[in-house]
């Protein structure tokens, strides 16, 4: 699988020039802090915005800014493991974790409602390290936040983008979210200026992976950490349900962005640095018929999504997260002929 990864790096990234291109797009213009997509060239744009000093008073009528002065750049990351009972320890004086690690600042307005979504299966060492992790940086961002773990049982391949449509329907049962993550277990951001709320745009958080020597593997990789919008992910009709196996999806769902008429952000520089938990590819199955589904997406978007999914899940409530259990088949979500 580390090998597919490296196939598909060398038929994106075609050629020296090709990511030069990459590196020195001139046409694109700033938006705030952001670059948009096609334009990595953000290193060499002086950073104009301010984040404002520690004797910054937060009023809990006001909203919450989105510089905020403990937000201080690149944070240190923990790997190593760590049990559960060890993490309940380590947030033992918490008591503003409320179950399924359902947090809200108390001295200012959440300006985002954010959903967590993170696709699993037997990852279980990686669950505490990602909490360990994202917790402090997401309380430091003052945003309202909880964790939904949609686990997918039975036997078939791994359906990374029909667990999240199946989470975004159960966490919008809970809470009027209004921004949604996708995020995979195993990426720990490195800078906690990558700010986790949305805008007007969807937007691609992790645009510089370790695993990728943090460079943008090409220029329309939107996997590892999205957020959408509760309105932007309506509209494009949720992540595409039949990509069984490794790969495609998060192809399929910047297509879906771009057919609805969005185009993607990105964090400025090294904001958008991750680290990745190393882990082994334990008997999952690279998805071979994504290269025809992709080349059906604008045909396949609104037949579907969100619009033809069924499932009945099982729901457990921990302290940290909620788990939505479900066994993914096919037929649950029919697509007629196109
Ligand atoms: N995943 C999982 N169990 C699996 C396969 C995938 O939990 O057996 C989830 C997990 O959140 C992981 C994400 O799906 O981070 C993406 O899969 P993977 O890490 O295998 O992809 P790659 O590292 O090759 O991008
Ligand atoms: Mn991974």
């Amino acid at each position: 699988m580390v090998q597919a990864r490296g196939i598909m790096l060398r038929e994106n990234v075609k050629t020296i020039g090709h990511l030069i291109r990459l590196y020195t797009n001139k046409n694109a213009t700033l938006n705030g802090t952001d670059y948009p997509e096609g334009n990595n060239s953000s290193d060499y744009l002086a950073q104009t915005t301010m984040y404002l000093p520690e004797n910054f008073t937060y009023s809990p009528y006001q909203a919450c800014p989105e510089k905020l002065p403990y937000m201080r750049g690149l944070i240190s990351i923990n790997m190593s493991e760590i049990s559960f009972d060890e993490i309940q320890e380590v947030f033992s004086k918490d008591l503003d974790i409320e179950p399924g690690g359902h947090w809200k600042p108390k001295d200012c307005k959440p300006r985002w409602k954010v959903a967590i979504l993170i696709p699993f299966r037997n990852r279980h060492e990686h669950l505490p390290i990602f909490f360990r992790h994202l917790i402090p940086m997401l309380q430091k961002q003052r945003l309202e936040f909880a964790f939904y773990v949609v686990e997918q049982s039975g036997t078939q391949p791994f359906n990374r983008a029909m667990l999240f449509n199946v989470g975004f329907k159960e966490a919008m049962k809970d809470v009027a979210w209004d921004c949604v993550i996708f995020h995979d277990v195993d990426h720990l951001p490195e800078n906690d200026r990558n700010y986790y709320g949305c805008g007007e745009m969807p937007r691609h958080f992790a645009g510089k992976l370790d695993k990728y020597m943090y460079i943008l593997p090409y220029n329309e990789f939107f996997g590892g950490v999205s957020g959408l919008t509760v309105e932007q992910f309506k509209k494009i009709n949720g992540f595409p349900n039949a990509f069984w196996g490794w790969g495609g999806e998060d192809d399929d769902l910047w297509n879906r962005v771009h057919y609805a008429g969005y185009n993607v952000t990105r964090p400025e520089g090294d904001l958008g640095k991750y680290k990745s938990i190393p882990h082994h590819h334990r008997g999952e199955v690279q998805f071979l018929g994504r290269y025809k589904l992709l080349r059906y997406s604008r045909e396949r978007q609104y037949i579907d999504g969100l619009n033809n999914l069924i499932y009945t899940p099982k729901i457990l409530i921990s302290r940290f997260y909620k788990n939505i259990t479900v066994n993914l088949i096919p037929e649950l979500a029919p697509v007629k002929d196109y």
